[in-house]
C-alpha cells in the first residue's frame, strides 16, 4: 500500500508488522487468541518517528489506533482493517531519575512495574499501583488517568504527572517536559493529554513526581458484618494511623469466596463466611512502632465491634499473598463465558445500600449468574464484574440500565478510573451534561479536525 511505502521511509522494515505477521498480534492481553485487525502495526523508536508517521497519516486522512500495554477494560484498543496501529512498546527507555527533585523521566512505553522497581532501587516511591502494573505502560496509565490502590493517599495519575511530551494528530510535537510542581504560566496543557484516552495526542515522554520510599509496609485483612462498620473502621483508621494509611480496599463476600476458592492458589486467611473483607495497607518509617500501632488499632476495632476477625501479614511473603487475593481479579472474569465490567464512582456513604439494591435488581434477571463487587471504597470507587450465560445485546443493555440508573440516582459517575473507550460511549450522557459533551467535541475537533486519532473513543 502507498501509505506503508511512505512510512517505510521513516522507520525501518523490521518496525512495520503486516500481512501474516499480524496474526500473532492482539488488541487486549485477555484476548490473545483473537488476531488483530489492522493495515499494519508500527513500532516507532523515538518521538521524531512518531511525529513523521503522524504527518503522513494526517496528509492521507489515515485513522490511527494507539496501543500501550493493552490492559484497558473499555475496548479502547480495538481496531479494524482500515486502521493503522501505533504501538509504543519500543519506546521503553528510562531517561533520568533525579533523586533530589524526586522525579523520573521516561519514554511512554515503559512498563509501570519497571518504573516502580527502578524508583525502589533509589529508595524512591512511585505510588501508582494497580493489578495490571506488570503489563500496563506509563503512557497508557497517563492517557487513562489510571487510579488504583493508593489513590486516597497520593491521588490519581494526574496528581503524579509533572511534565509531558505528546505528538498531535498532525505530527506537531508538544514538549512540556518540566519538573515543576508549581507552574501557573497560562493553560496547563499537559492536562489535556491526561485521561483523554489517546484522542488528542500520542504521549511520548513523561516526567513523574516521586516520594521517599517508606521503610515499613504492613498489611492487614479484616472481616466485617455490615457496611456501617466498614465506614466506622475507615474513620477509626484515619484517626489513629492517619499519615500511615495508604490502602483500604473492600471485597464483598461473593468476591472474596471466589478469590480464595480452590481455583486460585491463595491462602484463605479468614473464613469465607463474612459479609465484607477490608484489605488495609499502612506505610511508614519505623517497622516495629508501625506494627504496634496497626496491631493496637485492629484490637480496638475488634473490641468496638467494627470488625469480626482480622489477620496481620507477618512478613513480605504473607503481605504479597494477601494483596495477591485482592489484585488477581482474572478469576472473577473467568467464572463465566460472558461478563460485563463496571467501574463506578458513588459517594462513599451510599456504597453499601446502592450495591445491595443493584445486586437485588440484577438477580431478578435469570441470565445473570455471578455478581462480584470490590474496590477502592475509601475514594468511592467500586468495580463490578457480572457474569452471564449469554452475550445477547438485550441482556447487556438491561444490566447497563440497572447499574447506570442507580448511579444517576446518587449523582455518581459511570467511570471512576477505566475511562469511556468504546464500550461506555453510549452512556457518557448519563454522567456528563449536554454542554460538557459539546465542549469535549469542540476540543477534539480543534486538535484533531480530521478525526484520525483513536476515532470513536469517548465521543
Ligand atoms: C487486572 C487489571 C487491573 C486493573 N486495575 C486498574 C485499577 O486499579 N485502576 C485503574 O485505573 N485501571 C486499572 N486497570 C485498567 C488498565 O490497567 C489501565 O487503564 C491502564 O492504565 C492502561 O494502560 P495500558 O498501557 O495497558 O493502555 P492500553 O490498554 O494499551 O490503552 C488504554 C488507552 O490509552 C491509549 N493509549 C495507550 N498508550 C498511549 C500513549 N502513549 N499515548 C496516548 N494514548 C495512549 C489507548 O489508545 C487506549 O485508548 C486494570 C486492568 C486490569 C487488566
Amino acid at each position: 500500500m502507498d501509505i506503508i511505502k511512505k512510512i517505510g521511509n521513516v522507520i525501518d522494515e523490521s518496525s512495520i508488522i503486516k500481512g501474516d505477521d499480524l496474526k500473532s498480534r492482539f488488541y487486549h492481553i485477555w484476548k490473545t487468541d483473537i488476531s488483530l485487525e489492522s493495515i499494519c502495526v508500527l513500532l516507532p523508536r523515538n518521538t521524531e518517528q512518531v511525529s513523521e508517521i503522524m504527518k503522513i497519516c494526517y496528509e492521507n486522512n489515515q485513522e490511527v489506533i494507539i496501543h500501550g500495554g493493552l490492559t484497558n477494560l473499555v475496548g479502547a484498543t480495538k481496531s479494524n482493517n482500515s486502521q493503522i496501529v501505533i504501538s509504543l512498546e519500543k519506546m521503553n527507555h528510562i531517561i533520568e531519575i533525579d533523586t533530589d527533585s524526586k522525579t523520573i523521566t521516561c519514554e511512554s512505553g515503559v512498563i509501570l512495574e519497571d518504573l516502580i522497581n527502578t524508583c525502589k532501587e533509589k529508595s524512591l516511591l512511585l505510588p501508582l499501583n494497580f493489578g495490571a502494573r506488570g503489563s500496563a505502560q506509563i503512557g497508557g496509565a497517563v492517557s487513562t488517568n489510571a487510579g488504583g490502590l493508593r489513590v486516597f493517599k497520593y491521588g490519581m495519575t494526574r496528581n503524579l504527572v509533572l511534565g509531558i511530551e505528546a505528538v498531535l494528530p498532525n505530527g506537531t510535537v508538544i514538549s512540556s517536559l518540566k519538573k515543576l510542581i508549581k507552574d501557573n504560566s497560562g493553560y496547563d496543557l499537559k492536562q489535556i493529554f491526561i485521561g483523554s484516552e489517546g484522542t488528542l495526542g500520542i504521549v511520548t515522554k513523561v516526567i513523574l513526581r516521586l516520594y521517599e520510599l517508606p521503610s515499613s509496609r504492613l498489611t492487614a485483612l479484616s472481616a466485617l458484618s455490615s457496611y456501617d462498620d466498614v465506614i466506622k473502621l475507615l474513620k477509626h483508621l484515619e484517626k489513629k494511623i492517619a499519615g500511615n494509611l495508604s490502602g483500604f480496599e473492600l471485597l464483598w463476600n461473593s468476591t472474596y469466596k471466589t478469590m480464595v476458592s480452590e481455583k486460585t492458589n491463595y491462602n484463605k486467611y479468614l473464613p469465607d463466611t463474612h459479609k465484607y473483607y477490608v484489605f488495609i495497607e499502612s506505610t511508614g518509617s519505623d517497622y516495629e512502632n508501625d506494627y504496634i500501632k496497626l496491631e493496637n488499632v485492629i484490637s480496638e476495632s475488634l473490641e468496638k465491634g467494627y470488625i469480626e476477625d482480622a489477620v496481620i501479614g507477618k512478613n513480605d511473603k504473607e503481605q504479597t499473598n494477601i494483596w495477591g487475593i485482592r489484585e488477581d481479579v482474572s478469576v472473577l472474569a473467568d467464572e463465566r463465558e460472558y461478563d460485563q465490567h463496571f467501574d463506578i464512582s458513588i459517594p462513599t456513604s451510599s456504597i453499601g445500600s446502592i450495591i445491595d439494591k443493584i445486586t437485588h435488581e440484577l438477580l431478578k434477571n435469570k441470565n445473570v449468574k455471578t455478581i462480584f463487587p470490590f474496590g477502592h471504597v475509601a475514594d468511592g470507587n467500586i468495580h463490578f464484574i457480572i457474569g452471564k450465560d449469554s452475550d445477547k445485546d438485550s441482556i447487556t443493555k438491561k444490566v447497563n440500565e440497572i447499574i447506570y440508573s442507580n448511579i444517576e440516582s446518587v449523582n455518581g459517575s459511570i467511570s471512576a478510573e477505566h475511562g469511556i473507550g468504546i464500550d461506555k460511549k453510549e452512556y457518557l450522557k448519563n454522567t456528563r451534561n449536554k454542554d460538557e459533551i459539546e465542549l469535549m467535541k469542540l476540543l477534539k475537533k480543534s486538535i484533531d479536525p480530521k478525526n484520525i486519532l483513536n476515532p470513536g473513543r469517548i465521543l
